[in-house]
């Protein structure tokens, strides 16, 4: 078994450090490892020349340096690339990558699976299988980054500058919007988005970064204390009794949690949190609920913008598209009622189902299917 041997991908850098002096290491030798690890890619501690050759020899047999491979990689006809990466146990997890203009934004998953039960989400039909590690999450930003290359996009997106040095990446934005909800695994989230943001790490900078949460109310305040990253929370609807029946949260945190919540959150100057809306057709696209939910937006008007998300289709599930006259109508109707600030997102992948909750498993990976851990 791997258990035994500390993972040095699987901690941010205090975390490495700590475990490093535990083994009787000097602190600052967690400085080092971490930059071997995330800036210099080091795929074994043979390479990291500059630690004493004591500290090799104790790594080399008590560490290890896994990575995730990505078995499959398939393009959509807009650019948008759906990747599944092999976990240790035989699991996988999903991502996409959507280039858009000088953007590239990989959406990253945070468990295999998803407990929320949202009705028209199509991860939801899996239950939840098991939450990633902080390192399956990190891991899939370098994946994608092999995988970018191994597909012959060579260009490179200069992020600034971090410790030791500019920073190149060929990823520019990340979105926590695949499978899972990063709030229920809040504490491999939170390192891996340490790791992601640390200036000797992947040195992404916080703003660039969106974790969507499907409202998890009590958990938000000190998640973005922790980790200063973009937040989106799943609204989908104006009042308790449409976002009863599509998410089960709504139980737990109803509509005015939500909003107590915005009036109440600590946000940085002109930060705002995005409200995600999934228009279902003659569920909740009617022009009452947009009444409803731009009444109820004024309220913290210079705190929230809205992304409406026309559904994605999937098989099986009891939901429907609206058309564009109908999107565009909702999103008129909440600009007149006073939202300004109102986007909707262009289906992306659909054609692989790569598009927003479009990921589960059990078909594209039909060749090995394993039962759930927990259903
Ligand atoms: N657990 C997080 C991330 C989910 S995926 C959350 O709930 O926010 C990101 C967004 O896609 C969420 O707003 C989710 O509700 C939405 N979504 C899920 N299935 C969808 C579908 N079939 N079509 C459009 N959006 C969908």
């Amino acid at each position: 078994m791997t258990s035994a041997l500390l993972n040095l991908k699987d901690l941010d850098r205090e975390g490495l450090r700590a475990a490093l002096a535990a083994r009787g290491h000097p602190p600052y030798r967690g400085d080092q490892v971490f930059r071997w690890v995330w800036r210099r890619l080091a795929e074994s501690v043979d390479v990291m020349t500059d630690l004493p050759a004591a500290m090799r020899e104790d790594l080399r047999a008590g560490a290890r340096l896994p990575r995730l491979e990505a078995t499959d990689a398939r393009a959509a006809a807009d650019g948008t690339i759906k990747m599944l990466l092999a976990l240790e146990d035989g699991r996988d997890v999903e991502c996409v990558i959507i280039p858009e203009g000088e953007r590239r934004t990989l959406c990253v998953s945070t468990q295999v699976g998803c407990a929320m039960g949202c009705s028209f989400c199509r991860t939801a039909t899996m239950g939840l299988v098991r939450d990633l590690a902080a390192w399956e999450i990190t891991e899939q930003v370098l994946a994608a980054e092999r995988v970018l290359v191994a597909r012959g996009d060579a260009r490179v997106l200069k992020m600034g500058r971090g410790q030791g040095g500019e920073v190149h990446r060929r990823l520019t934005n990340l979105v926590f919007m695949g499978m899972g909800e990063p709030l229920h695994n809040i504490e491999a989230t939170v390192t891996a988005l340490r790791v992601l943001t640390d200036d000797a790490g992947l040195a992404f900078p916080p703003r660039r970064i969106t974790v969507s949460t499907v409202g998890l109310v009590d958990r938000i305040p000190e998640f973005l204390e922790r980790t200063g990253v973009n937040l989106a929370i799943s609204l989908h609807a104006p009042d308790d009794e449409v976002r009863g029946r599509l998410m089960p949260v709504n139980r737990r945190h109803d509509v005015g949690e939500v909003f107590a919540l915005l009036k109440t959150l600590p946000l940085p100057r002109r930060r705002r949190v995005t409200f995600e809306y999934v228009l279902l057709a003659g569920v909740n696209d009617e022009p009452a609920h947009a009444r409803t939910l731009a009444r109820r937006c004024r309220e913290v008007l210079d705190r929230v913008k809205v992304n409406l998300i026309p559904f994605n289709p999937h098989e099986g599930a009891p939901y429907a598209r609206p058309s564009p006259e109908r999107v565009a109508a909702f999103q008129a109707a909440l600009q007149h009622g006073g939202v300004e600030n109102v986007t909707v997102r262009r289906a992306r992948g659909d054609d692989i189902l790569a598009a927003c909750g479009q990921l589960a498993l059990e078909k594209l990976a039909g060749r090995r299917r394993l039962p759930a851990a927990r259903p």
